[in-house]
């Protein structure tokens, strides 16, 4: 039987939970993992629910009518993903080449997506261009001018900086153009007759403050009237990615963080195109991650589980503070463990202080919920250790 202790603990938290979740998330049923498992189990997989990302994308399109959704590929490239959102209308935003090839073997029309990486290899540069690619991100003039020497027809936005406040991931600081250094970029574009024609940002990823968002879309209304003055025709607002999922930590829904940003955007003008960038919000919900334990041991009066999939194996956020629900089998009494992955770099080390059932042993499953985003896009084969599986339903 299947108990979940921390989600359990949680529930009796409840009244702090329903401050933020004004609404259910979904996630997958467990009796889907069930049923693979009598398939056998040899080794990590992610088990995701189409049926899911079907119903996020809808809900996502649903609080915002006038946003249109680019899913950010990296959160989970499989391709029955990108299959699941093209069939959804969800347009897509790229970082790399082999991303843009991707979606162009599925016949995602090139026109269609975003090269949201800030600063591009010249050579990624080209590669796009030559595909078709039309708009492109920058964040500084230096690549303002590397993408007009590549295309002098691009049409290019500006990553500004925002607030991360309350956001898991803050982003700030490593891309994100500062307010002082705007107006040098946009000089830099009138002089050489580049189409700088929009505004983005990111609000950091699982940000849980819709506030983050408000501040944004001001700072852009602010840059979009100084880009006006010096002749550009701005046209785009971007407002990137960072919708949260529910974990263990109470979350504002999508429709919270809508209502923030629907007052925001309402007096934009009509021909101004507004999009965004999720990731994790569209396929987080739809997986479970599932590993088995292969070995406990004792050390100096502390207990450690060692799992067959860690930090190189597709549990890597929960290294930057991402706190999983974990569920098991077992029902015995909770005490705190330490867990680690199965390789042997001292990095590979999970959590420490995890409140676990005390009977926990070799051979048993460990079952993550939400797991669909930033799991198994991120595993290595680091050690020897095998790439997890990823079925889809
Ligand atoms: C990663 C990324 C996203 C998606 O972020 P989430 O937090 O998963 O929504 C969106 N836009 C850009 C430019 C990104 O790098």
């Amino acid at each position: 039987m299947l108990i979940p202790i921390s989600s359990a603990a949680l529930r009796e938290n409840t009244q702090f939970e329903n401050l933020f979740d004004t609404h259910p998330e979904v996630s997958l049923n467990f009796k889907h993992i069930q049923e693979q498992l009598l398939n056998g189990y040899h080794k990590p997989f992610l088990l995701v629910d189409s049926s899911i990302i079907r119903h996020k994308a809808r809900r996502f399109k649903a609080a915002l009518p006038r946003v249109h959704p680019h899913y950010a590929v990296k959160a989970n490239p499989d391709r029955r993903v990108i299959e699941t959102m093209i069939e959804e209308n969800v347009s897509f935003e790229i970082a790399s080449s082999t991303e843009l090839d991707l979606l162009l073997a599925l016949g995602v029309p090139a026109a269609e997506i975003f090269y949201s990486n800030p600063v591009k290899s010249r050579a990624y540069l080209e590669y796009a261009a030559s595909k078709g690619v039309e708009w492109y991100v920058l964040d500084s003039a230096e690549e303002l001018r590397k993408i007009v020497s590549v295309k002098a027809d691009a049409k290019m936005y500006l990553r500004i900086d925002t607030p991360n406040i309350g956001s898991d991931w803050p982003l700030a600081g490593k891309f994100g153009t500062h307010l002082t250094d705007i107006k040098e970029i946009i000089t830099e574009a009138t002089t050489l007759n580049a189409d700088l024609a929009g505004v983005t940002f990111h609000v950091g990823s699982q940000c849980r403050n819709p506030q983050n968002w408000r501040v944004g879309i001001e700072r852009a209304i602010k840059v979009f009237s100084d880009m006006r003055t010096a002749g550009l025709n701005p046209r785009l607002l971007n407002i990137g990615g960072g919708y949260p999922v529910r974990h263990t930590k109470p979350i504002p829904s999508i429709d919270v963080i809508a209502d923030v940003i629907n007052e925001a955007i309402n007096h934009l003008p009509k021909h101004i195109r507004i999009i965004a960038e999720p990731g994790r919000y569209l396929v987080s919900d739809s997986a479970y991650f599932v590993c088995r334990v292969v070995g406990t041991a004792t050390r100096n009066g502390k207990r450690w589980m060692y799992w067959d999939a860690g930090m190189f194996g597709g549990v890597i956020e929960v290294t930057e503070g991402l706190h999983y629900e974990i569920l098991t089998d077992r029902k015995g009494s909770n005490i705190s463990w330490s867990i680690a992955g199965p390789t042997c770099d001292s990095v590979d080390v999970l959590m420490q202080e995890v409140l676990l059932p005390h009977d926990i042993q070799e051979d048993d499953f460990i079952y993550i919920p939400n797991a669909g985003a930033y799991t198994t896009a991120y595993a290595s084969n680091f050690n020897g250790f095998p790439l997890p599986d990823v079925f889809v339903i």
